[in-house]
């Protein structure tokens, strides 16, 4: 799934790409995935983007949003005329790196929505179909559960030392799994929880509440660290990844993994075999020597 450095580089890489275009048309191929009107968007200008969290928002003229989830296997590409892509009988051919789950043309049988831009056309796929597009007021922004019930963002000033010993003293539950706490901390999922616990040397099992000081402390900068570097390298789009960025081109964080699917392999830092468990039907992978 899309994580935080996924989905701030799809937020980046729209930005210039669409950023103060018009939505010309929009075919929707499967109604489960637009949720409202296309009318209500058809006409108006793309006005910013913003991420929250896992999720996309892409604002409109005249007090109407779209707001993007893309769950498992959604991905946008963004395919311009004259560019990267080559109409040929009204399909865009992908010239580069194939689109995972899509393949070579665009649209694809994962094609879901179309939305036809000034210049060219943005493609929704979504090979497992549970990512959703819904056409939102600012107020509803406001007030969806889906954004509400949001932790702190990483890279925001309330995530700090003391919210996370507050949140962490009161659960006993493996650290793994409340970084992966959408509703405590906004964007953090499996791929880069696994790898922060790696650079903090905390064990994935550890029960939250017994962190020391110290460890909180380390945790908090590892976790803005690996996020930075995730974002850094335009995401991550390992083998069984459907992440792609909207040029069509895949990121490169899967080459720098430490821990993340690399079970069987040794340790970066000391050459201890990296092991495997399943926490919460998550893949969790640490090094038995440098995770305490
Ligand atoms: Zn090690």
């Amino acid at each position: 799934m899309p994580e935080l450095p996924e989905v701030e580089t799809i937020k980046r890489v729209l930005e210039k790409a669409i950023v103060g275009k018009t939505i010309k048309n929009i075919e929707v191929r499967k109604a489960k995935i637009f949720q409202g009107k296309p009318e209500e968007v058809i006409g108006r200008k793309i006005e910013k983007i913003e991420r929250r969290g896992k999720m996309l928002i892409i604002k409109l003229s005249g007090d109407k949003a779209l707001l993007v989830h893309f769950k498992l296997t959604g991905q946008m590409v963004w395919a311009e005329e004259n560019s990267k892509f080559e109409i040929r009988n009204s399909k865009f051919v992908v010239l580069g790196h194939p689109v995972p789950f899509a393949g070579t043309e665009l649209p694809a049988k994962t094609t879901h929505v179309i939305f036809e831009i000034d210049g060219g056309k943005l493609f929704y796929n979504d090979l497992r179909q549970f990512g959703w597009i819904k056409v939102i007021t600012n107020y509803e922004l406001r007030i969806t559960d889906y954004l509400k019930n949001l932790g702190p963002e990483p890279f925001d000033k309330e995530f700090t030392v003391e919210y996370l010993q507050r949140i962490f003293s009161r659960t006993s539950k493996p650290i793994k799994l409340v970084l992966m706490d959408q509703t405590k901390i906004a964007g953090v999922g499996n791929i880069y929880a696994n790898e922060a616990l790696f650079e903090a040397g905390i064990l994935p099992l550890k029960p939250a509440k017994k962190l020391r000081n110290g460890e909180i402390k380390k945790l908090r900068e590892v976790v803005i660290k690996v996020l930075r570097e995730g974002i850094k390298y335009g995401g991550s789009s390992a083998k069984d990844e459907a992440y792609i960025k909207p040029t069509g081109e895949p990121g490169s964080y899967q080459q720098h993994f430490r821990v993340y699917q690399r079970a069987g392999e040794k340790c970066r830092k000391c050459g201890t075999i990296i092991k495997r468990i399943n926490l919460g039907g998550r893949g969790t992978f640490w090094c038995p020597k440098c995770q305490k």
